[in-house]
């Protein structure tokens, strides 16, 4: 242990925690560090000096533990969201004066935080959401962090977060994201943005498997090659990298003997409900988190595909024998519907943190969010830097769909997207994620929806009443008498 107060503290030692804590240390600020169960304090301790006599000092009582953090003091805790982290507030603020600062940097709730807010702010203590996002290897070498509530708990440890963070050429990864819970709602949309990009490069896979035939060593080649491109990004890399892992207990590559059922951890979940609760409709995402409910109906689907079998469904369209020349034309193709499906994710998703912002006055500045993404998060791409513009030509722009540069990318992709699209269909594997977005961009771009029908029903059934498109008012119609 050291005589001097450390810069700052972090609480909670499992994989996020212990590798924060080693990038803090590491950027030259002496830290200390606590857990619950002391050996992991051990294990943290040992890779301190393993990897290079970092300052970090462990501490095995809460009391201890604060107490060594100069004043006002900054604890950044990491532990399991919902009631471990009251646990640990309630174990460390008991030894906390007013002005110091708690820091949640774990995946919770928004509105956890804003009570955690109220109850710090009635003993003078400040308090922050903070996001943090690129897992285990963001949290060594450099996250994307989204710190939001208190200002002043903000700026005491700007100075840490701008040299932990991942920078990109325009800045560190990290940025006051607003008031409240804002640091980890703008958190949660972001993993509702990664369920939708992970489902949008699993149907690119599915396409190009089941209906292009493709080997896994074309496929690792072609992603490989995507990430040279207007797709480059931490999945598209990752992915290529997964088609050449081999297995080591048999015959081909891993990928193909993981079995197909998606865990999920709850905020895609959150990210779908907010977007219904504030009346933004963000189907691709919505068709993410549905992806993940079905897959894990294992049992049920294999026992489905028998029985429409014995029924004599047959697919429409198998793998078919492709030439040279048209298996280069569907794979730029898949390219194309991956990007123009992609832009329409972000669309909602950017569109569900600016409903929130103006319910709760955070005012989020979106440019600046696509810019932090830029590194460290687990969405980090290259295509973020054109959000990140799209927003700085227009901070009002009331969707990415008709930003003049999107827009006329998107009109160059869509003969190619609705190609995929009505492939897949035909060949009966579907990619609800790219349906979804097309449907939202066919729908969002009509100036006349079918909706007129649905209003007169709604005024024949139940006299909800109706508008009209020629003149002002408010209308009824006895459609039964009438028809
Ligand atoms: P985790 O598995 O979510 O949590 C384990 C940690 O929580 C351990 O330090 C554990 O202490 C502590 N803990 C659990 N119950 C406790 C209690 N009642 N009182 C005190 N401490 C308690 O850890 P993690 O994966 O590092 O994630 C930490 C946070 O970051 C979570 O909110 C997670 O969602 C978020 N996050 C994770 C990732 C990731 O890639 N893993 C990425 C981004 C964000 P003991 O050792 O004593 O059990």
């Amino acid at each position: 242990s050291s005589l001097a107060l450390s810069r700052i503290g972090l609480a909670g030692l499992a994989v996020m925690g212990q590798n924060l804590a080693l990038n803090i240390a590491e950027k030259g600020f002496p830290i200390s560090v606590y857990n619950r169960t002391a050996s992991k304090i051990d294990e943290t301790l040992g890779r301190a000096i393993s990897e290079g006599q970092l300052p970090l000092f462990g501490h095995y009582s809460p009391r201890d533990f604060v107490l060594s953090i100069k004043p006002p003091r900054s604890v950044i805790i990491l532990v399991k969201a919902g009631g471990p982290v009251d646990q640990t507030i309630a174990a460390l603020s008991e030894h906390m004066s007013p002005g110091d600062c708690i820091i949640d940097g774990g995946n919770e709730w928004y509105e956890n935080t804003e009570r955690r807010i109220r109850e710090a702010t009635d003993r003078g203590i400040l308090y922050l959401g903070m996001g943090v996002s690129g897992g285990e290897e963001g949290a060594r070498h450099g996250p994307s962090l989204m710190p939001g509530g208190s200002f002043q708990a903000y700026d005491n440890i700007k100075e840490v977060l701008h040299k932990v963070a991942a920078q990109v050429d325009d800045g560190p990864c990290v940025t006051y994201i607003g008031e409240g819970g804002s640091g980890n709602f703008v958190k949660m949309v972001h993993n509702g943005i990664e369920y939708g990009d992970m489902q949008l490069i699993s149907e690119a896979y599915d396409v190009l498997k089941h209906v292009g035939g493709l080997s896994n060593d074309e496929l690792a080649e072609i992603f490989d090659e995507w990430n040279r491109g207007e797709l480059e990004s931490f999945l598209i890399e990752i992915t290529a990298d997964i088609f050449k892992v081999k297995d080591e207990h048999g015959e081909g590559e891993l990928v193909d003997k993981i079995l197909d059922k998606t865990g999920m951890k709850g905020t895609g979940k959150w990210t779908v409900q907010q977007a219904a609760e504030l009346s933004v409709a963000a189907p691709t995402i919505a068709a993410s988190l549905d992806c993940r409910y079905l897959s894990g109906l294992k049992e049920e689907r294999e026992s489905a595909s028998r029985v429409l079998e014995d029924a004599g469904l047959k697919d429409e369209v198998g793998p078919v024998k492709l030439n040279g020349s048209d298996k280069k034309r569907l794979v730029d193709d898949v390219r194309q519907a991956l990007y123009a499906s992609k832009i329409c994710s972000y669309a909602q998703g950017m569109n569900l943190l600016r409903a929130k912002s103006t319910e709760k006055g955070w005012n989020l500045n979106l440019g600046e969010l696509a810019r932090i993404w830029k590194g460290g998060c687990i969405i980090r791409a290259v295509f973020l830097d054109r959000i990140k513009r799209a927003y700085q030509r227009n901070p009002s722009l009331a969707s990415l769909v008709v930003d003049p540069e999107f827009a006329s990318e998107m009109v160059q992709r869509q003969a190619a997207w609705r190609r995929i699209v009505g492939l897949a269909i035909s060949a009966g594997i579907t990619t609800p994620g790219m349906c979804a977005s097309l449907a939202y961009f066919d729908t969002y771009r009509r100036a006349r929806l079918p909706a007129n029908l649905v209003q007169a029903q709604r005024d024949l059934f139940g006299a909800h009443t109706f508008e009209r498109i020629d003149r002002p008012g408010s209308f009824h119609s006895e459609w039964t008498k009438l028809a």
